[in-house]
């Protein structure tokens, strides 16, 4: 089966998040099956730079009044198709925004057009080649779907994914016309969202099946409170909604093998996480001692509930605990993670930036890694922690409480434990977590124990590349 993935992410070429590592290792997961996946992703420097065997296969006058070109690639593995316009792609900044993280305006023109010509290879096939499935990724990328559904390729099955409801692409209606779709496409069965135009909605309006990155997010998105006005569309379509969760890329992320740790370990050798924690500890400026290690690598965000964790920090020192954060996001936010580290020297350590790198040192040398988002599509910094030994202390949201099973007595009696959960957007919950933690730390079977459940639970994509292959299939014309 051949599948066209269309995204603005895809590991290791542009990462901001979970999308990224998602659309990066789901290809080779997927070969397995037989599926056979080509990304098309736009052409940002960092892509353009990295890119082996470069070959133009189309050629675009004016895709939304810009020259285009469409380049057939590898990079490593990866197949790629890459839309290489540069007056939509090359700028500084990241993927979404300029330096100052402000969205780029043009934001609709750039993943309408990537979705037009995601649509346009579904239609007129390219050097040879035609997808017998689209399979489409966040807002950036649902209106492939729209598109297909109202051109040529309106008979080729169409998959939305949804990482994360909360972003949207939301434009006003007068872009309308520049969107070079026909009349009908307005309306609530089409772009129209509340007055305005929503990529997203328009794409899961217009997909055969929806998918979303675990079966608890799946749920919550039907109702009001995390529907994020969506709801009402996803119960009317529930009956194509999938949740299916993520899995871990196990080639990069294997502590027996992983060159940004210090040593290599498995879950009978934990000992050598030591030298990783050694390493944690001089990076981060804290104390070399016995004390609880908790690390965030996060986005630093209200969803994340990063706002609450500042005011935990706190709490956390005088529990006797010492925290190192790796992030980056909203600068109060950052503000007030770098003034908690000057009140707490040798305690609280913080880098804010992104470093893939130092992220794989903290999970093989943190104790615990603190998760306290309001809500959590699927999450994967749980899952890495999960086969790294470090115990992951998550709100019960989304994917957090698919993944991690909690230390109460019955779970740790049965030795099925593999982390905490605490109640969401409740900073007291928070509290409770952090000091039950290290409680439990100090108690070095037990501890041991919640490592060793948590490194054998599989969460690879094993599981997962097999239900999509099989949701994949079951929208195939009958041959
Ligand atoms: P989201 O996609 O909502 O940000 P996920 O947990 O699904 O959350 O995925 C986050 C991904 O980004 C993980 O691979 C995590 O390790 C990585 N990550 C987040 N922040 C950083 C950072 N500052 N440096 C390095 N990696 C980071």
């Amino acid at each position: 089966m051949r599948v066209l993935a269309v995204a603005s992410e895809i590991y290791p070429l542009v990462k901001t998040g979970g999308l990224a590592d998602v659309v990066g290792a789901l290809p080779g997961a997927l070969a397995a099956h037989g599926v056979a996946v080509r990304s098309l992703i736009p052409g940002y420097p960092d892509v353009l730079a990295r890119l082996d065997k470069r070959k133009v296969v189309r050629r675009f006058d004016a895709l939304f009044g810009v020259d285009a070109r469409l380049l057939a690639a590898k990079a490593g593995a990866l197949d790629l198709l890459v839309l290489d316009a540069p007056a939509l792609f090359v700028r500084e900044g990241g993927p979404y925004g300029g330096p100052s993280g402000k969205d780029w305006s043009d934001n609709w023109q750039r993943f309408a057009a990537l979705s037009q010509v995601g649509a346009d290879i579904a239609g007129q096939g390219i050097a040879g080649w035609r997808p017998d499935l689209v399979h489409a990724h966040d807002w950036q990328a649902a209106m492939t779907a729209a598109y297909m559904r109202f051109g040529p390729a309106h008979r080729t099955p169409k998959v939305v994914t949804i990482h994360n409801l909360a972003f949207q692409g939301r434009f006003s209606a007068d872009i309308f016309g520049s969107l070079e779709l026909p009349p009908e496409a307005w309306g609530v069965d089409g772009v129209e969202y509340y007055g305005g135009i929503g990529f997203l909605k328009a794409g899961l309006v217009s997909a055969d099946a929806i998918t979303t990155v675990s079966p608890g997010y799946a749920q919550e998105i039907r109702s009001p409170a995390q529907g994020m006005g969506l709801d009402g569309l996803m119960n009317g379509r529930a009956d194509r909604l999938h949740g299916i969760l993520n899995g871990v890329d196990t080639d990069i992320w294997n502590p027996a093998i992983d060159p940004s740790i210090v040593r290599p370990f498995s879950a009978r050798a934990l000992g050598q996480r030591l030298a990783s924690r050694r390493a944690v500890e001089a990076r981060f400026g804290l104390d070399q001692d016995h004390a609880p290690l908790f690390v965030i690598v996060s986005r630093l965000t209200w969803q994340k509930g990063m706002d609450m964790m500042i005011e935990a920090v706190d709490h956390l020192v005088t529990a006797g605990a010492k925290l190192a954060v790796l992030g980056s996001g909203d600068e109060p936010l950052e503000a007030a993670f770098l003034a908690a580290a000057d009140r707490h020297g040798g305690r609280v350590g913080v880098q804010m930036g992104y470093d893939e790198a130092l992220s794989h040192l903290m999970q093989a040398g943190g104790d615990a890694i603190l998760i306290p988002s309001r809500f959590e599509p699927c999450g994967l910094t749980q899952l890495y922690a999960l086969r790294y030994g470090c115990v992951p202390v998550v709100a019960r949201v989304g994917g957090l409480a698919d993944t991690v099973i909690d230390a109460n007595e019955a779970a740790l009696g049965a030795g099925a434990a593999t982390g905490l959960i605490f109640a969401p957007d409740d900073p007291t919950a928070l509290y409770e977590a952090i000091s039950r933690a290290v409680a439990l730390h100090g108690d070095r079977a037990t501890w041991l124990a919640m490592q060793r459940a948590g490194m054998r639970a599989d969460f690879s994509w094993t599981h997962s590349a097999a239900r999509y292959a099989a949701l994949f299939r079951s929208l195939l014309p009958a041959a």
